[in-house]
C-alpha cells in the first residue's frame, strides 16, 4: 500500500454577520482539509486548526516526501515530517499542517483495517462523551449582555451541561457578560470563561477575582500563549482554575506548562498539536503530570470526528470505577459547512455526542459540499 496523491480542500463562506473573540475577528469561516489517496484506493481525510491558506501550503510542502510511502507507518512518517522543517518548524503552522496529515493517515489506517481509530489506539473506553457548548462571541451591533444572556438561555434548552462565553474584551462588561451567562444558566450548570489571551495579568487577576463568585469552572487563556510564568502568576493570584493548551503544538510545547503546572487544565486540540499519534504522548504526559486534560475542539465535522475518536480512547483518569469522564467542546457559531461536509451530521442530542464507530474516522465525505464551499478566489 502506497500513499499516491495528497490533496488540500479549503473551505470558505463569507459570512452574513461577523463575529469576534479577543484575538480575531470571523467575517468568513476558513477551513483546511487534507485528502491523502492510496493506490489501493482507500482515502483519509484530515483537518488542521488555524489559518486555511498558510496550512494548505506547508502540506503541500510535507507533501512530496510522502508520496510513494507506505501510510500504515503513522509513527515513521511522523517523524520524517516533523524531522524536515524541525530547525525553523517545532510549533505553528508546521505543527498544524502536520497534525492534518497525521489524521488523514490514521484514517486509512483505519479503514485498511476495518476498524475505528479508537480501537487501533489501544480500545474504546466509552461510547459516548457529554458536550458543552461554546457560543457567545462578540457581534456587531449588539447588546453584548443581553445577546449572551438569551444565547446561554438557548444552550440549556438544547440540554447542554455547559457553557465557555468569550471574554478578553473589556473588564467591566466582560464582567457583566459572565453574570448574565450565570443567570441563565442557573446555579447548576458548568460555566466556562476564554479570554483568548486577551488581557494583560493585572486584568487577568481582577476578573478572575470578582468573576469567581459566580461559579465559573475554568478561566481559559486569560493570557498570551508564549507567556508560561505570566500563567503561574494567574493561578496563584486568583481562584478560578487555569486552562490552556489549543496554542500549544506539539510535546515539546506542552513539556514546561504540564511540569510546572503552570495550568489546572490543558486543552490540546488533535488538529493542532500533531494528530493522533501525538495527542496520545501528550495524554500521557497530563496524565503523568496530573494535570486535567480537556480538549480543544475547532472545525468542521472532520475535526469532530478526530477528537471522538480520540477521546473515545483516552483512559480514565484516575482509573477508579466510576471515572470522571472527560468532556467534548461543541462550537455553536455559525458555520454553514462544519456538518455538511460528511454524510451523517455529528450532532448532539440533549448534550451527548455519540462516537462513531466505523473503520477510520467514522464519517463519510459528501464531496459535493466540497465543491459548493470550495474557495473560489486564490
Ligand atoms: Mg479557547
Amino acid at each position: 500500500m502506497k500513499i499516491e496523491k495528497v490533496y488540500t480542500h479549503i473551505l470558505d463562506y463569507k459570512l452574513e454577520k461577523a463575529f469576534e473573540s479577543a484575538s480575531m475577528r470571523f467575517d468568513r469561516r476558513q477551513h483546511c482539509l487534507v485528502e491523502i489517496v492510496c493506490d489501493d484506493g482507500t482515502i483519509g481525510w484530515g483537518e488542521c486548526l488555524g489559518p486555511a491558506k498558510p496550512n494548505a501550503a506547508v502540506v503541500r510542502a510535507y507533501a512530496v516526501a510522502l508520496i510513494g510511502c507506505n501510510p500504515l507507518e503513522t509513527e515513521k512518517l511522523w517523524l520524517e515530517l516533523y524531522n524536515r522543517l524541525r530547525d525553523q518548524g517545532q510549533r505553528g503552522l508546521t505543527v498544524t499542517a502536520l497534525s492534518g496529515i497525521d489524521i488523514a493517515l490514521w484514517d486509512i489506517k483505519g479503514k485498511h483495517y476495518g476498524a475505528p481509530i479508537s480501537e487501533l489506539l489501544g480500545g474504546r473506553f466509552r461510547e459516548s462523551v457529554r458536550a458543552y457548548a461554546t457560543g457567545s462571541f462578540k457581534r456587531d451591533g449588539v447588546d453584548r449582555v443581553q445577546d449572551t444572556a438569551e444565547e446561554v438561555a438557548g444552550y440549556v434548552r438544547e440540554g447542554f451541561h455547559g457553557v465557555k462565553v468569550k471574554i478578553g474584551f473589556d473588564v467591566e462588561e466582560d464582567l457583566k457578560v459572565i453574570a448574565a451567562a450565570r443567570e441563565s444558566l442557573g446555579p447548576e450548570g458548568h460555566l466556562m470563561i476564554d479570554a483568548n489571551h486577551g488581557y494583560d495579568l493585572l486584568e487577568a487577576l481582577d476578573v478572575g477575582k470578582r468573576a469567581s463568585v459566580l461559579g465559573v469552572n475554568w478561566f481559559e487563556e486569560p493570557v498570551l500563549p508564549e507567556q508560561i510564568s505570566t500563567y503561574h502568576a494567574v493561578r496563584d493570584g486568583q481562584p478560578i482554575p487555569v486552562a490552556s493548551g489549543e496554542n500549544w503544538h506539539g510535546r515539546y510545547a506542552m513539556l514546561e506548562p504540564l511540569q510546572t503546572r503552570a495550568v489546572d487544565i490543558v486543552q490540546p486540540d488533535i488538529c493542532s498539536v500533531g494528530g493522533f499519534s501525538e495527542m496520545r504522548r501528550v495524554v500521557d504526559m497530563a496524565a503523568m503530570f496530573g494535570v486535567r486534560l480537556v480538549p480543544h475542539v475547532w472545525g468542521t465535522a472532520v475535526c469532530i470526528a478526530a477528537s471522538l475518536q480520540s477521546m473515545a480512547a483516552m483512559p480514565p483518569n484516575p482509573p477508579r470505577r466510576r471515572p470522571r469522564e472527560p468532556i467534548m467542546e461543541f462550537d455553536r457559531t455559525h458555520n454553514p459547512f462544519r456538518q455538511a461536509v460528511v454524510k451523517t451530521p455529528l450532532e448532539h442530542a440533549g448534550g451527548v455526542m455519540q462516537i462513531p464507530d466505523g473503520p477510520g474516522l467514522g464519517i463519510e465525505i459528501d464531496r459535493d459540499a466540497l465543491r459548493q464551499f470550495a474557495l473560489k478566489e486564490v
